[in-house]
């Protein structure tokens, strides 16, 4: 067997990035303000600027003394995160950031704008160490976790372009936010609970945007799922399950060595009974791999009196891979089987294929070039 030592784990990090004030709590805001000889209200009125006004930019904070502008900006929004490339797609509905960290790694967000919505898929590690071979970022392990700043400052960088007026859909407000780039999230886990609450916390706390529209995804590690229960922060879970059996599951899902479906399934239901949220289960259809009736059979099973969603993602090969994704009828018929024991299931669309859009894909590609 091999060993998963990197659950909870923390990489060395050479030199940690700045602090910044989406890693400290409120409280500390104005502690950090009271240290710098200010009175503690500036930390917060700082923390307005960032999170009510989405500037980081000292010259707009015309509330606070021009002489005192330089050196709070300094202490509480140092720059975090460069933009590398922008590619857009779907007429500019989809867009994906490549960023640089202050260390030179890479790490990439994804805008999508819907109808009804606007999202952005964010990265919560640099590389990741849970190895699944179909996932562009599994291949290259992982680099280093990234800081609630780090992360907080590209859902920031995702509402500025939405209120910028920028977009095909005009000015709009970032609805919804997925913890589905690169990296497992609970593997991360202090600097992604700091995050939920900088999106969660109302103004001028926090971004004031709902629990309900966050969805942190993972791999399943039970222990971060049992953790995550008892925080209190009722954010969609979503369970990268990809297999109702542990034998290819094993293989797909490495980490599966060590947490089981039905242990990684009880947490899930734990997780639903305590938030009332209905959970999802990520599928990636890849074609004679695991998108066989039986599957589909043994998966309804296993979900038909379980408060879950099944979203079915057809698979996206990354470069090199010998899978590819489902035919689609075998995808038709995945659906209706499921549907069949009454498990609710929908298909997600493929955004932003041609731009490298799966996980991990477009820093894989930049890498490259370098
Ligand atoms: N570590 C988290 C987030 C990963 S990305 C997790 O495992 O859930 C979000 C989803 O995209 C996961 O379900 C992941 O398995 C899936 N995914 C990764 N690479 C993919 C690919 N090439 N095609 C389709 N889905 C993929």
């Amino acid at each position: 067997m091999t060993e998963l030592k990197l659950v909870f784990d923390e990489p060395v990090q050479k030199k940690k990035a700045p602090r910044h004030l989406a890693d400290m709590t409120p409280e500390e805001r104005r502690e950090v303000s009271k240290e710098m000889g200010l009175p503690a209200f500036r930390g917060t009125q700082v923390a307005t600027h960032y999170f009510t006004h989405l500037s980081d930019n000292p010259d707009e904070w015309t509330d606070i003394p021009q002489d005192l502008r330089a050196t709070i900006a300094e202490k509480f929004t140092p720059k975090l995160i460069e933009l590398v490339t922008t590619r857009t797609t779907d007429n500019g509905m989809t867009r994906k950031d490549l960023w640089k960290l202050h260390d030179g790694v890479l790490v990439e967000s994804v805008l999508m704008l819907y109808p009804d919505r606007a999202t952005v898929c964010i990265s919560s590690q640099a590389g990741c160490g849970m190895n699944c071979p179909f996932c562009a970022t599994g291949q290259g392990g992982l680099t280093r976790n990234l800081t609630a700043g780090e992360i907080t400052e590209q859902i920031v960088a995702a509402a500025r372009v939405c209120a910028s007026g920028a977009l095909p859909v005009g000015q709009t407000r970032l609805s919804n936010i997925v913890f589905m780039g690169m990296g497992e999230p609970l593997a991360n886990y202090n600097p992604v609970i700091q995050t939920l609450k900088n999106i969660t916390l109302p103004n001028p706390d926090g971004l004031g945007i709902s629990a309900r529209s966050v969805t942190v995804s993972t791999v399943g590690l039970v222990n971060g799922i049992e953790k995550l229960t008892e925080e209190g922060i009722n954010c969609t879970l979503a369970v990268s399950l990809h297999t109702p059996d542990d034998e290819l599951r094993d293989s797909l899902v490495p980490i599966n060595e060590r947490f089981k479906i039905r242990e990684v399934l009880a947490a899930a239901d734990a997780y639903e009974k305590k938030t009332g949220r209905r959970y999802s289960i990520e599928y990636a259809l890849i074609r004679d791999i695991n998108d066989q009736s039986w599957r589909a059979d043994l998966l309804g099973r296993l979900l038909k009196s379980r408060n879950a969603h099944v979203n079915l993602i057809p698979l996206n090969p990354t470069p090199g891979s010998k899978w590819t994704a489902s035919r689609r009828e075998d995808e038709q018929e995945f659906v209706r089987i499921l549907e069949s024991y009454g498990v609710p299931v929908t298909v997600r669309d493929t955004r932003g294929r041609e731009i490298d859009g799966a996980c991990g894909q477009l820093a894989a590609s930049e890498k490259a070039k370098n």
